[in-house]
């Protein structure tokens, strides 16, 4: 079979998500001819728990209108986030400025998208790319036929298993940690967690990353665990625990799934921002909130990548080199976040941690640091204390994190 001529185009984007929305917002916004493919029949499914933080929901709100109701689960809001401790008495953190809406990605990412007025081709996946001076030539496969692209530039966009980071950095999957998520929708006999907030346990019994919160009539418990790890087993033992501690009654999992996730770059400043013509943005870069809340950081990013890509095209400075210098803005953000000196000192999150600590007494407020300090050391074996504490203090003098730590 000859394969057709490849299309020619300014800007091609893989992936159809948030971070392509913005991205594609600003490129089509100047006139540029930019398609986004997606290897998912759209509108696509995608997992997560959905809960926007404000910044997010400004951006969504300011770039694409109000959103409409089928992009929002029930309950269609989320005040906060509760933790939850071994020992340290619960504590509701609620959202700065009040709740936000509790996003169904299958939805909302697919009517940011079309607000974008980009074109899409979905079923389309992204199989690799050849770098030239003036041009990226992408190989696809549309449908289980290849097609070509001949673009200007390159976005990925194509969250946190990232086909296009690994086509221009072989190594670079076996050089991070990788994490694995799962989580099961239960029928609800019994639940006295508040429903308008998401639920996190600081439990270093429990795992890596342990939550649960209400959808839909159903409640969601989910748990991150290492990899060769029993998801079931680990799951099981979370419900046990939520039923005896909270009295957290539950019926039969319907549906379960799961994902890798690339968790830990903006701990340690070590985002993926791609090469010459090839930008890496979203979750592919690296961008991850605290909670793994990573859509605001997706829709900032993309809308920075789409911005450099405009300037690159209209001004004639290298993309690469526009990104990497505005992307900063981003990076502070996120990795302030994980920054301990700011979390000590600073206000770097868009809850107010402080208001909540200070229902507690002063003996509550010990026990809360003694059980995050156990928490944390769960994540001892990455070795990630020296790393976060050299970017901090570079933070503090410099005012911005080091870009040459980025890939
Ligand atoms: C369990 C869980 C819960 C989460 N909860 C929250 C939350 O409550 N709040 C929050 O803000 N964030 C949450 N996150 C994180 C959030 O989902 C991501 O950070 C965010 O979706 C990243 O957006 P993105 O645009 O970078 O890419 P993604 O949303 O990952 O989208 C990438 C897109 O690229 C497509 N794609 C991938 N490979 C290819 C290919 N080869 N060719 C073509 N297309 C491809 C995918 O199908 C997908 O549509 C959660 C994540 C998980 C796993």
């Amino acid at each position: 079979m000859i394969a057709p001529a490849p299309r020619n185009v300014d800007v091609l984007i893989i992936g159809a998500s948030l971070s392509a929305a913005a991205c594609a917002k600003r490129l089509v916004d100047a006139g540029l001819e930019t398609v986004v493919i997606e290897r998912k029949k759209l509108p696509r499914h995608k997992i997560c728990s959905g809960i926007l933080s404000p910044r997010g929901h400004r951006f969504l709100v300011e770039n694409f209108g109000p959103l409409p109701r089928e992009t929002m689960h029930e309950p269609t809001s989320c005040r906060g986030v509760t933790f939850h401790f071994p020992k340290a008495p619960s504590i509701d953190i609620d959202f700065i400025g009040g709740p936000t809406p509790h996003l169904y990605r299958k939805h909302s990412d697919w009517w940011a998208i079309k607000r974008s007025g980009v074109e899409v081709q979905d079923e389309t996946s992204f199989a690799g790319l050849e770098t030239a001076a003036d041009h990226v030539l992408v190989n696809v496969t549309r449908r289980g036929r290849p097609e070509q692209f001949r673009a200007k530039w390159v976005v990925g966009a194509d969250g946190p298993t990232s086909m296009v980071v690994r086509a221009l950095y072989p190594g670079y999957p076996a050089s991070i940690p990788w994490f694995l998520v799962g989580q099961k929708l239960h029928d609800i006999v019994r639940c006295p967690l508040d429903q308008a907030y998401f639920h996190f346990w600081f439990h270093p019994g429990l795992g890596h990353y342990t939550w649960s919160h209400a959808r839909d009539g159903r409640q969601i418990v989910g748990v991150g665990f290492d990899v060769g790890h029993n998801f079931d087993a680990a799951h099981q033992n979370v419900v046990k625990y939520i039923g005896k501690r909270h009295g957290v009654e539950l019926g039969p999992a319907r549906d379960s799934e799961g994902c890798g996730e690339n968790f830990g770059l903006s701990l340690i400043n070590r985002y993926v921002f791609g090469k010459g013509r090839v930008l890496i943005t979203g979750q592919a870069a690296g961008f991850l909130n605290m909670m793994a809340e990573g859509m605001s950081a997706a829709l900032h990013s993309g809308a920075i990548c789409g911005e450099s890509i405009v300037e690159a095209a209209f001004h004639g400075e290298p993309a690469q080199y526009v990104y990497r210098r505005a992307i900063h803005s981003e990076v502070r953000r996120c990795s302030d976040q994980w920054n301990p000196l700011l979390i000590a000192f600073g206000r770097p999150h868009e809850a107010d941690v402080w208001a909540a600590l200070r229902k507690l007494s002063w003996s509550e407020r010990m026990m809360v640091i003694g059980d995050v300090v156990m928490f944390v050391r769960l994540y001892a074996k990455f070795k990630w204390g020296r790393q976060i504490l050299g970017q901090s203090v570079e933070r503090l003098l410099s005012g911005k994190y080091d870009a040459r730590r980025w890939w």
